[in-house]
């Protein structure tokens, strides 16, 4: 018998939805370059008000969202400090060094954000040697740790701190809705602890495409130039930021606490299967990551092992695996997949 695939590779496998669709073919179009665009001039304030800012922009992805938050707060050569495995160190083709021109400073932080005193000690004092530090990275969810929420008395810590010290803070919440989830706040109790904040619709919201970047109104319109530098200003964005207005709806929202159950119960189950293991403390959105514990089998091989057999999932070292729920899974899905795992390991 063939079996369904079971796709827990990602959460940007989402298609829209029926609704999506249906709102999107209605949708009135302009030239959203000129501000024309009603779809695109509506998704944005309703970004920016979910998020409590003044304003916010739509971008085609979340890597431009964060680069253009880069180039907008700094100039060349200043420095900002991010948790070591920061999605915009890690992850965006270095971005931050090749056309912003910025300098890193990596700080590690296990629970997804570095330690305030840690980032007391970075920032640079003035002297012609140094470079300024000008920037604070923070990102939530954590990509790299398995989607994990870092403590919200930490994240406004390190915004006091910012303040203190005249530095700005830029939040890559590419995953920002599932972590408001998590801790059962609204979104801009966390998006507070920065000045900026770049979320994803194409991700668990199930967009097709895009991301916003929201923040004051005047970093915003300084913003605007640099979107258009990189060549984001994409005219009649309405189909796509329809699609968006529906990913930000409430319900969509709290559809991600789904998410949420599945990737617990297939933690959970996974955590009772010998060989391996899973820190189930650290599951908290929609993330799994397992460790793998048998000499004869590597991370790699074992996902090969497992897509024969219909279920998708990411190697990401030797021995540890990732897994991703989303719209696209069901818990019928999780429960196929554990006995997949099950028979993989026997
Ligand atoms: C996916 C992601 C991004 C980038 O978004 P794209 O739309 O893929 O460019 C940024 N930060 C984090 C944490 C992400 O997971």
């Amino acid at each position: 018998m063939k079996r369904k695939i079971i796709d827990l590779r990602r959460d940007t496998i989402t298609l829209p939805t029926e609704e999506m669709k249906q709102f999107a073919f209605q949708a009135p179009l302009g030239d959203s370059v000129y501000g024309e665009d009603p779809m695109q001039n509506e998704l944005e304030s309703l970004a920016a008000s979910l998020l409590g800012k003044e304003a916010s922009i739509f971008l085609p992805s979340g890597t431009m969202g964060n680069l253009v938050a880069l180039l907008t707060h700094t100039t060349r050569g200043d420095e900002v400090i991010l948790e070591e495995n920061a999605h915009i160190r890690t992850s965006e083709t270095g971005g931050i060094g090749a056309i912003a021109g910025l300098m890193v400073r990596t700080l590690r932080g296990e629970d997804g954000a570095p330690d305030p005193d840690d980032i007391r000690r970075a920032i640079r004092p003035q002297d012609i040697h140094y470079p300024r530090t000008r920037l604070i990275c923070l990102e939530n969810t954590h990509y790299r740790y398995g989607g994990i929420v870092p403590p919200l008395e930490k994240l406004r810590a390190i915004k006091r701190l910012a303040e203190e010290a005249g530095l700005r803070v830029h939040l890559d919440g590419a995953r920002l809705f599932n972590a408001a989830v998590y801790l059962g706040v609204p979104a801009r109790d966390i998006a507070a602890c920065a000045d900026t904040v770049m979320i994803s619709l194409s991700k668990g919201l199930g967009a097709p495409v895009g991301s916003l970047l929201a923040g004051p109104k005047d970093f915003i319109e300084e913003a605007k130039r640099y979107r258009k530098m990189l060549g984001g200003g994409m005219r009649q964005t309405g189909w796509l930021c329809a699609c968006g207005i529906v990913a930000l709806s409430p319900e969509n929202i709290a559809r991600l606490e789904e998410d949420h159950r599945n990737a617990r119960l297939l933690a959970e189950r996974l955590a009772e299967i010998e060989g391996l293991s899973v820190d189930l403390s650290r599951v908290q959105t929609n993330f799994v990551l397992l460790h793998l514990h048998r000499k004869d089998l590597a991370a790699h091989r074992f996902v090969e092992l497992l897509q024969e057999r219909g279920v998708l999932a990411t190697p990401v070292s030797a021995s540890l695996v990732r897994f991703v729920t989303s719209r696209e899974v069901t818990r019928e899905d999780i429960l196929e997949a554990v006995e997949v795992v099950k028979e993989v390991l026997r």
